[in-house]
């Protein structure tokens, strides 16, 4: 058990982080760029991820490499996947039509993980992918106090910044 930990902690490490878009053929039109942090915003508070808008049943894809831990269905996020990325950030992709992969797969970046589509609290809007990123690491440069949930902020990342900044496509 201690050895498995162990080699999931390393594996955090030493997952090169690249970075692409996790729809089919979005690109950054697809979402508002300033969507993150969105307030108030439905039973979560705060909007924690990106909205990236496809038609239904577009593929989902890996944002990044890493190892799926988990997949399933929430009534919030509907079919969710949940994949370790580099540096321990955690990518979750939400509202799918269906997923097509499995806990203790290695996908790399651009690998389908499932179809966007309108599960979950998403249901009758728009089919879209939310996409999130959370660390366990807390980004204190983002600290705003007179933010809502401000606190929480510090450990997610701004998947618009994310996608952008690295010049994803
Ligand atoms: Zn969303």
């Amino acid at each position: 058990m201690v050895l498995m930990l162990l080699s999931v902690f390393m594996v955090g490490w030493f997952i090169p982080e690249t970075a692409r878009i996790p729809v089919s053929g979005a690109t950054a039109a697809d979402w508002h760029p300033q969507s993150f942090w969105h307030y108030p915003w439905g039973r979560s508070g705060t909007h924690k991820g990106i909205d990236i808008f496809a038609a239904k049943g577009t593929a989902a894809l890996a944002a990044t490499d890493g190892l799926v831990i988990s997949t399933g269905f929430d009534s919030l996020g509907g079919n969710y996947v949940l994949l370790l990325g580099a540096k321990w950030r955690f990518h979750y992709y939400a509202h799918l039509q269906s997923i097509d992969t499995s806990s203790g797969d290695w996908l790399k970046a651009g690998s389908v993980l499932g179809k966007v589509g309108d599960s979950g609290n998403a249901q009758g809007k728009p089919p879209h992918l939310h996409y999130q990123i959370q660390t366990i690491f807390p980004q204190w440069a983002q600290y705003q106090a007179h933010q809502p949930q401000a606190w929480k902020k510090l450990f997610y990342i701004n998947p618009n910044q994310f996608l952008t900044q690295r010049k994803a496509s």
